[in-house]
């Protein structure tokens, strides 16, 4: 099939609701991508921050066959070894106490909200089930993690959206004025990624714990896309120097298969009991044995070079002195470009991916998320491209 033919069936049977480039990746290895036609691309997108390992990485492919062979399904009405492992993992490497796993980053958030509104519930009973969250965060597309999200462009024809909700800006000041005897907890990004890469103060996270601490409030982390190593530390969390009440993951856990879910302290391991929170699809053993794969190749080195490799980067396009890019900011392998006046990011985007280099936008900006693993020489080859192509 043509990439023609493929577009216009499409066209004719899927649901129009993406934007998407006039691109079909057929395959590929590592960050290296090929279409339908064979042309070479380099991955600075790993399908939104997805693909941790690259594609196709032999290690995680093999534990998918290898589970897939054994045992593809089982509810949660049983054990089952995946997903113990899995958890164990992801508490180890944290610090946390417990895990939970669904499909999804909007669904991991669902289970955020639905842990603060019934820890604060059982301590302080009704009416103090609001949450606050910043400007400029996303925290998924389900009508509850909508009205959570802090962007208006998302608040409109699907009303009513879920209330409970209240939005403030990253600085304490403006949390305290949202504060009310109605809240219960607090929900952020450390790095806004959506919104634009906007890494939240160190000073302004440390103040937000202590003012949580102060009020009797959960803390919150969405780790949705500075999870799982991306940031240069499993969790992002970790290089704040702060716990969480409780953390959600998705994106990068289980290298490209679906799955989401949040980790709890010591806190909040008895929040849920049997029957409060569940997900049939949650922890399959297959997503699960990926996602082992991922924490085993993604070990403490791994995600040390991980920061080198971003610096690499953001070096290198600094340095370029490009007059429609401005500068670079993001932690590890987040990476936000600014775009100077007069450039729209959308055109840049589109032009780079056509040149070859997979790019993605965030806010006005560029956003660079390339598999965790990328090599040296993709990352020189993208490097190239995005001289070639913006100069
Ligand atoms: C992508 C993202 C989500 C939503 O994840 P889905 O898997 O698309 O539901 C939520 N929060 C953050 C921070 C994200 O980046």
């Amino acid at each position: 099939m043509t990439f023609a033919e493929l577009k216009e069936l499409d066209s004719q049977y899927v649901i129009q609701s993406y934007g998407r480039s006039p691109i079909a990746v057929d395959h590929g290895g590592g960050a290296t991508l090929y279409d339908l036609d064979g042309k070479e691309y380099i991955d600075f997108a790993s399908g939104i921050g997805v693909l941790s390992v690259g594609t196709a990485n032999p290690q995680w492919q093999a534990a998918i066959a290898e589970q897939a062979g054994k045992l593809g399904h089982i509810s949660n009405l049983y054990y089952s070894m995946p997903y113990v492992k899995l958890a164990e993992k992801l508490c180890i490497r944290s610090g946390m106490a417990a895990a939970f796993f669904g499909n999804s980053g909007a669904e991991a958030n669902e289970g955020l909200i639905k842990l603060a509104r019934k820890w604060s519930w059982e301590k302080y009973g009704e009416g103090r089930g609001t949450i606050i969250t910043l400007n400029r965060s996303f925290h998924g597309r389900t009508i509850t993690t909508l009205a959570a999200t802090g962007q208006d462009v998302f608040h409109k024809y699907f009303f009513p959206f879920t209330e409970g909700f209240r939005r403030a800006d990253p600085d304490l000041d403006s949390v305290k004025q949202a504060a009310g005897h109605d809240v219960c907890a607090v929900l952020v990004e450390l790095v806004q990624g959506e919104g634009g890469v906007l890494p939240l103060d160190p000073a302004f996270v440390q103040s937000l714990v202590k003012l949580c601490e102060d009020r009797d409030w959960l803390f919150l982390v969405d780790e949705v896309q500075t999870g799982i190593g991306r940031t240069g530390s499993l969790f992002c969390f970790q290089q704040y120097g702060v716990q969480p009440d409780a953390a959600s993951f998705a994106k990068g856990i289980a290298g490209g298969l679906p799955m989401g879910g949040f980790l709890v302290n010591e806190r909040c391991r008895k929040v849920f009991g049997p029957g409060d929170h569940a997900s049939t699809f949650g922890g399959n053993p297959v997503s699960a044995a990926a996602a082992c794969a991922v924490l085993d190749i993604l070990d403490d080195e791994a995600i040390a070079q991980v920061k080198e490799k971003g610096k690499y980067l953001r070096d290198a396009i600094e340095a370029m002195g490009l007059p429609c890019l401005g500068k670079t900011r993001g932690m590890g392998l987040m990476i936000g470009v600014e775009v100077a006046e007069g450039f729209s990011n959308k055109e840049l985007c589109a032009k780079l991916n056509q040149a070859g280099l997979l790019s993605l936008t965030a806010g006005p900006g560029l956003r660079f998320l390339p598999p965790l693993t990328v090599t040296r020489e993709e990352m020189d080859k993208g490097l190239a491209i995005l001289k070639e192509t913006l100069s």
